[in-house]
């Protein structure tokens, strides 16, 4: 019997059609399924006839039962987390646990809801001499953030910043940033369930996103993007197509 690895996939944002190719061959060769109920897309599994478990309801010790249970017995088995994996995606306990086991896994990337709401935005977050660095960070929570990467302190940086986790404290997220040293003119926006057919955008700044996103009850799902990229003004174009620029760089 030839086994193959635990394949951890990420669905994507949200639209079916946002999952790569390799993730969707993994998915419909699959035998046994455990996906991340609350966010991933439900239209990713029409039509399989694999087994296929809703890992809500589920703690890491089932987790890994299941996924052993299934390796023993020869299956093709899918981990499918939302977004990419790598990011706040809890794969890193299930591969340690898969390690202690033997049992071999693989990982195959998937689109953030970071880069598909700047894609909603129709914004580039690196945009030349406003700033070149996109930081992918979180409020704290019941998870804590170390204090060394506060958003005050990350606020400092004036990058771009993509805040998962956080919308429910839309208040306290505008307080650290502006803290931090971003001005109340900073443009930010809110992007609820990007590339879903739902999808919301609540564009602002810094004064006032909090009360424009508590009026539309946003309360999860969402991305927050912030930072002097987003904003729309003509005059800050990429040098990189200026007319003086070496074409050499394009
Ligand atoms: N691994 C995922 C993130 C999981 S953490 C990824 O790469 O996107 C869950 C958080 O991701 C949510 O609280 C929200 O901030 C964000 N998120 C997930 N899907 C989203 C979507 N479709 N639109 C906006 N934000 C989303």
């Amino acid at each position: 019997m030839t086994t193959q690895p635990i394949a951890f996939i990420g669905a994507g944002p949200g639209d079916p059609e946002l999952i790569t190719l390799k993730g969707r061959r993994l998915l419909d060769e699959a035998d046994l399924i455990i996906y991340a109920g609350s966010l991933v897309n439900k239209d990713l599994l029409t039509g399989l006839t694999s087994e296929i478990h809703d890992s809500a309801s589920l703690n890491l010790d089932q987790i890994i039962e299941l996924i052993r249970d299934g390796f023993a017995a020869g299956k093709k088995i899918v981990r499918l987390h939302t977004g990419d994996p790598a990011i706040y995606g809890a794969i890193r306990e299930q591969m340690q646990r898969l390690q202690k086991h033997h049992i071999p896994y693989t990982v195959v990337p998937g689109v953030s809801s970071a880069t598909a709401a700047a894609a909603a935005l129709q914004v580039e977050l690196t945009v030349p001499e406003i700033t070149q660095t996109v930081i992918l960070t979180r409020q704290a929570g019941r998870t804590p953030v170390p204090e060394k990467e506060s958003l005050k302190k990350l606020a400092a940086i004036q990058a771009s910043m993509c805040i998962f986790l956080s919308v429910s404290m839309i208040e306290s997220v505008v307080g650290e940033l502006m803290a931090g040293g971003y001005p109340a003119d900073t443009p930010i926006a809110v992007v609820e369930k990007a590339s879903w057919p739902e999808q919301r955008i609540i564009r602002g700044d810094l004064s006032d996103i909090a009360s424009k996103v508590q009026e539309g009850g946003i309360k999860k799902t969402a991305m927050i993007l912030v930072g002097q990229a987003l904003n729309e003004e003509p005059d800050t174009v990429s040098k990189l197509y200026d007319k003086r620029f070496s074409h050499e760089y394009r």
